[in-house]
């Protein structure tokens, strides 16, 4: 499953992985924001209200760190 970076604009909320259940076909440039910002009133419960940033953020392009090897050396013993 393919994970991409996404950075917000806003810094406190950094950067954000986005998976995709399957490879696009074009990586796309912008994703909204997950992170949750309180927009409530900390005195007045009633008015909590739960919001998302939904910042377009920007895909950042890492590099491909490792080919996934399946197989590899699974020392987990089965029991
Ligand atoms: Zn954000």
């Amino acid at each position: 499953m393919p994970i991409y970076v996404y950075r917000c604009s806003v810094k406190r909320h950094g950067e954000f992985d986005v998976s995709m259940s399957s490879y696009p076909d074009e990586v796309p440039k912008t994703a909204p924001c997950p992170v949750s910002v309180y927009k409530g009133d900390p005195e007045n419960g009633e008015f909590d209200e739960d919001v998302l940033c939904n910042e377009d953020s920007i895909y950042v392009i890492k590099p491909i760190a490792t080919a996934i090897i399946e197989g590899g050396t699974g020392a987990r013993s089965a029991g």
